[in-house]
This record gives C-alpha cells, structure tokens and sequence, in this order.
C-alpha cells in the first residue's frame, strides 16, 4: 500500500490529500485529525517524498469544461483542442546562474517563469490552456516551495490555466516550463509574415529591466527606490496575452521582446525577408530609465535590453485604428515606432538622421 497523505493548505481550509489516486482524493480535516491519522498509519509529515512534493505544491484539479480533461497524477496529461483550432506549444528553461541570480525571491522566480512561457504564447495571438513544469531543486526546501508555487500558480489563475504535469528532479536549479495554448486554424502571428510598408508597434514600456540588470551587476548606480521600480519589471514580467489575442485578425508578425528589441525584430526581419526603421525618439522608454539615464543609455537599454517581455509587430497602415482599438480592449499602452522596409535595420531620431546602434542582443553561445 502506497502512503502518501499530505495535509494541504487551502482557501476551503486543510485538506487531507491522497495523491496516490486519481483524481485525488481529499478530504477536509483539522490539524488534530490529521496528526492522529498520520500517526496511525505510520507517516512521518516531515520528510517530504518527491510524490508529496508534488502533491502539495504542484497539484491543481482542472476547471471543469477546460480543454483540460487529466491533469497531474497519471502518465499523461490529455488536452483536447477544440475542432478549428492548432495547439501552440513552447518550452522555455531558466538556470540559477544563468537566468536568474542565486538568492532570487522565490515567488518571484515562480511568477517569471511561467510569464516568459505566456509571453510566447501572447506573441503567437494563442490562448492558454495549461502548462507543464520539469523542476530540478538542490534540495527540498519547503518554504521556498510554498512561495515559489504560490507565485507561479497565482499568475495561473490569473490566466485560468492549470498546471497539468511536469517531472521533478534533484540537481541544481533549474526549471523548465512548457506552455500549451490553442488558437483558430490559420491565425497564428508568425515571424515570418511581415509585410515592407508595414507599421512597427511595440506594447508597453521598454528598458527598466536592463536597467535594474545593470544595477544589480553593479555596472551603474541606482538609488534604492528607483532599484526597486525597476527590479519589478525585472522580476515580475506581465506577459501580453490578451493583446496578442486581440491582435489575431489585425497584426501581421509578432514576437515578444526577450533578448531585446532590435534582436529580437530582427528575427522577424530576417523570417520574413524585409527591413525597418525605427524611430528612436518614439520609442515608449521605462519611467525610471528616463529619470536616471542619459539619452544614450536609454537607447540602449530600450533597444538591446533583455526582459521587457513586451510584443513587438507589424501590421498594415490601414490598421492603425484596429490596432489601438486592439490595445485599448486588451488595457495596454501600444506605440508606433517605425515600419517594415524592403530591407536593412536603421535606428533614426526624429528627424530621420541615422543613430548608431547596432543590434547587441542577448545570446547565451557568444558571451561567457
Ligand atoms: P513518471 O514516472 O511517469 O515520469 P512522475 O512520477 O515523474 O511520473 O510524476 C507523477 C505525476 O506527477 C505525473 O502526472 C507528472 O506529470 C506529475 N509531476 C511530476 N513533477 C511535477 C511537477 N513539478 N509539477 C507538476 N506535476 C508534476
Ligand atoms: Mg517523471
């Protein structure tokens, strides 16, 4: 006989688990009941297996009537797409190290990585569904885990999306978030479908969590109420989900912001065989990088800075109402910077004269 029963801590009150079913079993209890019931069948609450590391901290039922129809506990996941949809699936990995820094707050880190998985979804215009997360921990550190899941699964249900699997694993930090999201057959925002004359857009802000960077690397001084502004952006990225939807049936290529702006366009550039201008001037930079910084730093910051998890595109000139009404139904700020050309990347001010700034995004094989 397998026994797992876990105590969980829910908004119904304690609830005494039974992982080793699907669906789980649980029952509500009081800290009493489930001291005697442990002791009664010889399980010790202190030490945590992987099964009910799981259990009471990446296990969520799905919401019934979601395309979700099993979630965690069995071999699989099962997802059923409606008919007239495509599954839009991306994997993204973050390394202590190499991602984050050692010491990170964990909610923070919980919330960041399921935002930069959502963030691809956004930029395909897709629909979350639900996620799976592979975790490799160095150790079992429970109240890491509590914020970590809380800040993860909180920014889930802000998505309606459930956690619906994953693997857990010991060694060092590191975890691996995998997004599913559904979205109308043939409606995708692909990278490859700018089109020379088009408009270029970007959402929100740009440069603050470059900034923050730079300052927690110590490369540049930052008074400690402007750090902590900017270490928001940093750490809790807002991924562009219902903008991205919205822009379905308006937009024309589409990708989020992760490297950097210019690196990060050139992407779509380079998938769809065409060029840009951007006005740098028009450019919609961080509050506080326009306090702090001078021009030169802004413009490097909001066009090589990695993190602004913001949605850059292209969409038709004729666009230019759909797109801000776009914007406005989906409660985010949308600039126009620029537009796609036949070919080259050019940065300008307003007055059209060159800028030099070469695209210096982030890629993990040419630095050290
Ligand atoms: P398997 O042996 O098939 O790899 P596991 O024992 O690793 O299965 O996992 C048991 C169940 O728990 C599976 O449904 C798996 O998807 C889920 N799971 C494992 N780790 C996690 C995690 N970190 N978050 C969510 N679900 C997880
Ligand atoms: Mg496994």
């Amino acid at each position: 006989m397998r026994l797992s029963l876990i105590l969980l801590h829910t908004a119904k009150g304690l609830i005494l688990s039974d992982p080793g079913h699907f669906p789980v079993r649980e029952y509500r209890c009081t800290l009493t009941c489930y001291t005697q019931t442990c002791s009664l069948i010889g399980y010790n609450p202190g030490m945590l297996s992987e099964f009910d590391l799981i259990a009471r901290y990446f296990t969520r039922t799905p919401r019934a009537g979601s395309a979700v129809k099993l979630g965690v506990g069995d071999d699989c996941a099962l997802i059923a797409p409606r008919a007239g949809y495509e599954l839009a699936i991306s994997t993204d990995m973050l390394v202590e190290g190499r991602h984050f820094f050692a010491g990170t707050e964990a909610g923070a880190l919980g919330h960041k990585s399921l935002a930069v998985n959502l963030s691809d979804l956004a930029a395909m215009g897709a629909q979350p569904l639900g996620f799976t997360l592979a975790l490799s921990l160095p150790a079992i550190d429970e109240a890491w885990l509590a914020d970590f899941s809380h800040g993860m699964l909180a920014l889930a249900d802000k998505h309606d999306i459930a956690l619906i699997g994953g693997d857990t694993t010991k060694g060092p930090l590191t975890i691996c978030i995998t997004v599913f999201g559904e979205i109308p057959s043939g409606k995708a925002l692909r990278r490859d479908a700018a089109i020379a004359g088009d408009d270029l857009w970007v959402s929100g802000t740009l440069g603050d969590a470059r900034l923050a960077l730079a300052a927690l690397q110590n490369t540049l001084a930052l008074d400690a109420a402007s750090l902590a502004i900017a270490a928001e952006r940093l750490h809790r990225p807002t991924p562009r989900v219902a903008l991205g939807m919205a822009l379905r049936d308006i937009a024309h290529a589409a990708i989020d912001v992760s490297d950097g702006l210019l690196g990060d366009l050139g992407h779509i550039l380079k998938r769809s065989h065409v060029g840009a201008v951007i006005n740098a001037d028009a450019l919609p930079y961080d509050a506080i990088l326009l306090a702090t910084q001078p021009g030169e730093t802004q413009h490097e910051f909001a066009l090589n800075g990695g993190d602004d998890y913001e949605l850059c595109f292209t969409a038709p000139t004729s666009h230019r109402d759909a797109v801000q009404a776009a914007a406005l139904a989906s409660s985010t700020v949308v600039t126009r910077i620029g537009s796609i050309t036949a070919a080259g990347l050019q940065v300008t001010d307003a007055n059209g004269k060159t800028l030099a700034i070469t695209p210096n995004s982030f890629d993990h094989f040419s630095k050290i």
